[in-house]
């Protein structure tokens, strides 16, 4: 069952990449695994799956250590208190979206380790969202983990609206995009070149907007028990 999903969603984004001229190559598949079994994350491993994303640290945390040789995406909300887990366990976090943040994951990060993968997760909608920031205050919160010497800033993450419509969201796509570009002129060449946007219900719509990350859980795993029940 999970080889098919996998096959499925592979070939979506492999139509998706066709549909708007991109590389196959230019688009990478997080598999979003939380509240998932470690069992079913070694058969997505064995199947090739290097990438996975969890958003809960205490259900995270026994998959990591289960599976040390994969890749491990942050991708919830982060609280400080969860800075020194977070910084130590994860190769990468979907998003940071303060200085204080990023400061304590930056001071937490083991020396021996490669720097931490850092996407900002930007706020284009409602001003009132505990996660993510504005985009006007974008460019400052960039160049603060420019600063990080255990952090690097890989590129910008944004969730769309649960409610919002699938062309709503293309637009939604379209405005990170810009901004990235935007924030790009100021960066050094390589920096922020990735896009984390798009899920199992909106990866097309992200890849025609220029999504270079799409993190998808329920279309390959199945539906998730809500986390309440875990
Ligand atoms: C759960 C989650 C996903 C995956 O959602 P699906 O709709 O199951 O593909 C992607 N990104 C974030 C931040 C999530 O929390």
């Amino acid at each position: 069952m999970i080889n098919d999903n996998f096959q499925a969603v592979n070939e979506r984004i492999t139509a998706a990449c066709e549909d708007s001229q991109r590389t196959r190559a230019s688009v990478a598949l997080l598999a979003v695994s939380k509240t998932k079994p470690l069992e079913l994350i070694r058969a997505a491993y064995a199947l090739g799956q290097r990438d996975f994303g969890e958003n809960y640290l205490q259900d995270a945390l026994p998959k990591i250590v289960g599976l040390p040789e994969a890749n491990w995406h942050f991708i919830g909300h982060i609280q400080s208190n969860k800075t020194r887990d977070i910084a130590t366990h994860f190769d990468f976090v979907h998003g940071v979206a303060s200085e204080k943040i990023a400061t304590r994951l930056n001071a937490a990060r083991p020396d021996h380790k490669p720097p931490l993968g850092v996407f900002l997760q930007i706020n284009l909608v409602d001003e009132t969202a505990k996660s993510g920031v504005a985009p006007e205050q974008a460019a400052s919160l960039a160049a603060h983990v420019m600063g990080c010497e255990q952090l690097s800033l890989i590129g910008l993450m944004g969730m769309p609206p649960a409610a919002f419509s699938l062309s709503e969201r293309g637009q939604f796509f379209d405005q990170l995009k810009t901004l990235q570009l935007d924030l790009k002129k100021a960066l050094p060449t390589g920096v922020l070149s990735e896009l984390s946007m798009g899920m199992s219900e909106d990866l097309e719509v992200a890849i025609a907007s220029g999504a270079t990350w799409v993190r998808v859980g329920s279309a390959l795993f199945g539906r998730r028990i809500p986390k309440e029940k875990l």
